[in-house]
């Protein structure tokens, strides 16, 4: 009898049609070259330049949204969101447990505290009902609005993240956030290219915020951008993006405390580039979903990860989701995998057991749990099928 480890291995194998593959790796195959090179000979690689600005408007095209400010990286833009948002320090912000340290990183670096919430079994992202439910129970509402009854504290935003590109159930959560007066923030960092009932991920709530990281489905070798469809937001997002300074032919008046965060133009040409590609990578992501569900379709104790219904998921990372039974082979799993050159990994570790995090409120978390022990990414890169 083979075991579970090794036909893993063998169906990799076989919807991949090759031996080894990477996790992720980014692919050049458009204008990349061409646009970097002009940004060059242009001498406009830093701060200042045309590619920032097309960049944007693409971006804007793309997603619906009215407003893009692009920025160095996805944490920076979702630490700026926030403060937008109006998230002030000593507040608390309902957060995934199930995420990537970044999602709670930018709610500290605005000097909140991060309120960890649980997903929910279909979509791995946050669970609107649960989340309902525990705030019925610890949430008190008064004239400063909803606090934490034990923490005192006031709850002031609800950040969903996307999780591997697939949408969370956003009606329910717009409900929530409604109810209980919390703005939404979505990170929408792993999302670009997916849709909620037709709407583009990033755009449902106050402001959305994206990453063009090396292993995202779109790159710029680093970078994110803020995206809403407030034009004093956005506008205040792109001053306080770039040092908070007043216009001025030459005086150097800087009105607030502003960051050095604004995406130097050599990285927007790449991101030019690699945006006029989405389409066909969205293609290719989906081809290789395709690939996984035909090579495991005889595996009946594991799932491969699929759009919520009602979804148009960008299929960026792909996973397999071990049914209860054979959780404890998931290490087993990941020996197998990476000793013959297929990448995988397991989900993050729930970001309420980071040393960091670890004294942060938190809601139960059962299926965070749970999934947790049995979620392994594969191999997902654009242009593997
Ligand atoms: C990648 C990512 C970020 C951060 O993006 P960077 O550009 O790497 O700073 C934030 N949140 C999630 C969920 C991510 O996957």
């Amino acid at each position: 009898m083979t075991s579970l480890a090794s036909s893993v291995v063998n169906a990799l194998q076989s919807a991949l049609g090759r031996e080894t593959a990477s996790l992720h790796e980014p692919l050049f195959q458009g204008n990349e070259k061409e646009y970097v090179q002009d940004c060059i000979e242009s001498t406009f690689v830093s701060s200042v330049g045309n590619y920032v600005d097309r960049f944007e408007q693409n971006l804007a095209d793309y997603t619906g949204a009215r407003r893009v400010v692009a920025v160095v990286n996805g944490t920076a833009a979702l630490q700026v969101a926030l403060q937008l948002a109006g998230v002030e320090s000593g507040d608390e912000v309902i957060v995934p447990a199930l995420s990537f340290v970044a999602t709670a990183n930018a709610v500290r670096y605005v000097g909140a505290i991060p309120h960890f919430a649980d997903s929910h079994e279909t979509t791995l992202g946050l669970d609107p009902a649960a989340l309902r439910e525990w705030l019925s129970t610890i949430a008190e509402c008064t004239a400063g609005g909803w606090r934490n009854r034990s923490s005192g504290r006031r709850i002031r935003a609800i950040v969903p993240m996307h999780i591997f590109g697939h949408p969370c159930e956003m009606d329910g959560m717009l409900a929530v956030a409604h109810d209980y007066g919390l703005t939404l923030v979505e990170d929408a960092a792993e999302s670009l290219g997916s849709r909620y009932q037709g709407k583009h991920t990033g755009t449902f709530g106050l402001l959305g915020t994206l990453s063009f990281n090396g292993n995202k489905i779109i790159t710029t070798g680093g970078g994110g951008a803020i995206i809403t469809d407030d034009e004093r937001l956005a506008d205040h997002a792109k001053h306080l993006t770039t040092t908070a300074k007043q216009p001025h032919q030459w005086e150097y008046v800087h009105d607030e405390i502003g960051y050095n965060f604004r995406m130097p133009n050599l990285n927007a040409a790449l991101g030019c580039a690699q945006l006029e590609q989405l389409p066909e990578f969205l293609i290719s992501k989906r081809r290789l979903y395709t690939r996984y569900c035909e090579a495991f379709s005889a595996h009946d104790n594991l799932r491969v990860m699929s759009e919520p219904s009602g979804c148009g998921s960008n299929y960026w990372l792909q996973a397999l989701i071990l049914d209860n039974s054979v959780a404890d082979e998931r290490d087993k799993i990941l020996g197998a995998t990476n000793e013959s050159g297929l990448m995988t990994r397991p989900v993050w570790m729930p970001l309420s057991k980071l040393k960091p995090y670890r004294e942060c409120p938190s809601a139960p978390l059962p299926v965070v749990e749970s999934l947790e022990k049995r979620i392994i990414n594969v191999p997902s890169g654009v242009g593997l099928v």
